[in-house]
């Protein structure tokens, strides 16, 4: 194991803020599903709102099976691929009522063939709705722990992040890498500017920059 992992975790989780998945992880695996698959290339900012406010209403996948797709999209104004999203949502709305009894399936392979769910979506469920190991890699998680900043591994793409920091961070701290590494990456280690004079890590970083 990478011998720096454990105190920037720990570093981290002294002033940690809640994430979405975080501060929501007492929602229903099917809302904390639909929220995930709306922060796609969304901020979470954006998401949160809209999100709650259509859960007073439609928070089951029986709500949306029967919506069309337009009507949906409209309560989704505002978020980034917004018509998209919302033909995912009503097809697998529909999936999880004819394949799974209306519940949200505990498996990798049965999330990943869900409209509009990759392996990061799939991941953040399993570990926040079902507490299994696993790593969600965003983009943040992807830039934060590579060889420019705390060089924890060194890959090119998301897929090889996420088998290489199975390797190298010890099992029951997956899940904290998603939610201390995200929370970091949006409030401070941004991918242009670092906030690097707020940064609590520099010690570990290999870009740090006194001047940023
Ligand atoms: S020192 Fe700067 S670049 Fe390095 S982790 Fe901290 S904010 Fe990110």
């Amino acid at each position: 194991m990478i011998s720096n992992i454990i105190p920037i975790l720990k570093t981290l989780d002294k002033t940690a803020e809640p994430t979405m998945l975080d501060a929501y992880k007492d929602r229903s695996p099917f809302e904390l599903l639909v929220m995930t698959l709306l922060s796609a290339r969304t901020k979470d900012a954006t998401v949160i709102p809209i999100a709650l406010k259509l859960y007073k209403t439609h928070n089951r996948p029986e709500h949306f099976v029967s919506m069309q797709d337009d009507i949906l999209a409209k309560k989704l104004y505002g978020i980034g691929f917004h018509n998209t999203k919302a033909k995912h949502i009503i097809k697998l709305s529909k999936i999880l009522i004819d394949k799974y009894n209306g519940e949200v399936p505990r498996t990798m392979h049965k999330l990943v063939e869900l409209p509009g769910v990759g392996r990061k979506t799939a991941n953040c469920i399993l570990s926040y709705c079902f507490n299994i190991p696993a790593i969600a890699v965003d983009t943040h998680v992807h830039r934060i722990c590579n060889k420019e900043r705390l060089n924890w591994i060194n890959t090119k793409t998301v897929k090889d992040t996420e088998r290489e920091l199975m390797r190298v961070v010890p099992k029951r701290l997956w899940v904290e890498v998603n939610r201390l590494i995200v929370d970091h990456g949006q409030r401070v280690c941004a991918p242009i500017k670092p906030k690097c004079q707020q940064c609590s890590i520099t010690a570990y970083c290999a870009t740090f920059d006194d001047n940023r």
